[in-house]
This record gives C-alpha cells, sequence and structure tokens, in this order.
C-alpha cells in the first residue's frame, strides 16, 4: 500500500524540523509529496497543480512556515482545500415540482449503473417514497433481466419491453406508467456501453430532452481513474449531467477519480457505492473522502 498523504506530509516536516527552522522551499518540498500522492491516488494532474498552488498560497498566507507545527498545518490547509473542491456540504437529491421526480442514470458499460439503479430505487423505497424502474439499458446482454431480478428482490416496480423496443419508446411508456401509478421518482437505466461512441450519446441526449430529468446522474467506476473522468467529460459536454454516483469505493480506489470529476465538471457527487450489495449506497460526505485521501 502506498504511504499515506499525511505520513510523507509529516515525514517532509520532521527532516526540516531538525533543522529548527522551516522555509519556503521546504514547503515546496512539502506540496511535492501532496502532488505525488494526488497523482497516486488518480486525480488529474491539472487539478493536482491548482490545487497545490492554492495550498501553498494558504499556506503563506496563513504564516504556516513561522508556526511551531507546520506539518498539521499544511495537513489542516489541504483537508480543507479537498472539501472545498468536493463541494463542502453533502449534496442533495433534486426533486421536480410535480412527480415523478425522473432520474436518469447513464455511463459505460459495467460502471455499476444497473446496480446503483436498483440501489437508489431501495434507498427512496426505504424513505417511504414510490420509485418505479425503467430498464432502457437495451444493449448490454442481461442489463434488463439483472434490473428486472434486482426489482423482484427488493420488491420494487420495474417497467421492461425487453430488448427489442427503442429505448425512447420503453421510457415514454415508463414515465406514462409512473404517473398512472403515483410513483414519486422514475428511476432509469440507459445504455452503456464499452466506449463512447456518437450513437450511445445521442440515444441518451434523446431521452434526457423526452423525459426532462431532475437529475442526470453519471455512474463512475471509481477504480477507473483517468478514464472516468474523459467519461464523465464527455457526458457532461454532451448530454448534461447533474450528479456523480462513484462506485466501488468498498476496494482499493482513494477515491481521486471523485475529486478529478468534481474539478473537471463542476458537477457534485451525490453517492458512492461501497458494495455489490442492494443496500450498499451511501450519500456522499466531502469530509469523509477529504480523509481518505488524506489518509
Ligand atoms: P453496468 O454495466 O454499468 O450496468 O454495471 P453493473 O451494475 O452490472 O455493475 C458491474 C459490476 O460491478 C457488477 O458485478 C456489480 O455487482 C459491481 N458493482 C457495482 N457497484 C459496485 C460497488 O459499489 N462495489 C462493488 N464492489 N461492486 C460493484
Amino acid at each position: 500500500m502506498f504511504e499515506t498523504l499525511t505520513d510523507r506530509l509529516q515525514g517532509a516536516f520532521r527532516k526540516f524540523g531538525s533543522r529548527g527552522i522551516v522555509t519556503e522551499e521546504d514547503l515546496d518540498q512539502a506540496l511535492r509529496e501532496v502532488r505525488m500522492a494526488m497523482l497516486e491516488a488518480d486525480v488529474n494532474f491539472r487539478v493536482v497543480r491548482e490545487f497545490t498552488a492554492r495550498v501553498r498560497e494558504k499556506a503563506l498566507g496563513a504564516e504556516v512556515l513561522r508556526s511551531l507545527t507546520p506539518a498539521q498545518q499544511v495537513i489542516d490547509i489541504v483537508h480543507q482545500e479537498l472539501v472545498d473542491i468536493l463541494g463542502g456540504e453533502a449534496p442533495k437529491l433534486a426533486t421536480a415540482s410535480r412527480p415523478p421526480t425522473v432520474i436518469m442514470l447513464v455511463g459505460l458499460q459495467g460502471s455499476g449503473k444497473t446496480t446503483s439503479a436498483a440501489k437508489l430505487a431501495n434507498l427512496l423505497k426505504k424513505q417511504r417514497l414510490r420509485p418505479l424502474l425503467a430498464a432502457c439499458d437495451i444493449y448490454r446482454p442481461a442489463a434488463v433481466d439483472q434490473l428486472v431480478t434486482l426489482a423482484r428482490t427488493l420488491d420494487v416496480p420495474i417497467h421492461e419491453e425487453g430488448t427489442s423496443v427503442k429505448p425512447a419508446v420503453i421510457a415514454q411508456n415508463a414515465l406514462e406508467k409512473a404517473k398512472r401509478m403515483g410513483a414519486t421518482h422514475l428511476i432509469v437505466d440507459t445504455a452503456g456501453r464499452l466506449h463512447i461512441d456518437d450513437d450511445m450519446m445521442n440515444e441518451v441526449a434523446e431521452l434526457r430532452r423526452l423525459l426532462d430529468p431532475a437529475e442526470v446522474l453519471f455512474v463512475a467506476d471509481a477504480m477507473a481513474g483517468q478514464d472516468a473522468v474523459n467519461a464523465a467529460k464527455e457526458f457532461h459536454e454532451r448530454v448534461g449531467t447533474t450528479g456523480l454516483i462513484l462506485t466501488k469505493m468498498d476496494g482499493d480506489a482513494r477515491g481521486g477519480a471523485a475529486l478529478s470529476i468534481r474539478a473537471v465538471t463542476g458537477v457534485p457527487v451525490k453517492f458512492i457505492g461501497v458494495g455489490e450489495k442492494a443496500d450498499a449506497l451511501e450519500p456522499f460526505y466531502p469530509d469523509r473522502l477529504a480523509s481518505r485521501i488524506l489518509g
């Protein structure tokens, strides 16, 4: 495992401390540790550069060099900057002015879209809301069956029309059904492919126009690193996303992808996936991720 960022910062400052005085160059050397650790945590290099510049400015402004605990002060500044970049507060799901609130899940195949759709339905159900799931990922073999099985296990209603009807038609019918049955939320699992292509983007954009969703959540695999960042950017520019679900945070991923995606798209992380089970979806707390990145 990596040495944690906190350890590295403390180590760097210990070295300087033995000389009795911490200089601006020492601070820069400590910030190099921050830069390396963030790159290892999969944070985009441009984001890292801006980030360390801000930390440097704050550290100098706060007279860290003259303090008795420079390492701890820099760690505190890094922590606060991480929280700020991640959006500060835990963000809430948007609600439509008239039900059903439509939530579209978008992203690449294998990112955890279908699983997250079911998890989200489960979460809403636990809050005594009435979600309806819609199976519009007709391309990945077994995605529809997977969602049907999950919905049945969770006892959440689902609208599906197999794999030969167009997603736009399925979505339209699902929306009508949601209204008829008085659903509070319609959660739509959309086309996922291995790579971004025009057909997929056009289809997702068409669904967005049709459904006028309150949320378009990009589902990103926290382990996918820079690929997830590029895909998030592309989806944000071409479809318009409103939030992010970061999956597989139960693995080794430090969560640097969250930081990059947030910085590159400006879109907040709303949930994290922490396991394969239906209850393994948690609201996102910037503070906790900052601590995790610091280690
Ligand atoms: P989709 O192609 O985007 O719909 O992806 P799936 O929902 O089928 O998920 C792909 C794989 O990732 C499945 O084996 C899921 O069980 C797994 N998965 C999804 N979310 C998580 C998570 O938060 N943690 C873990 N460990 N596995 C997850």
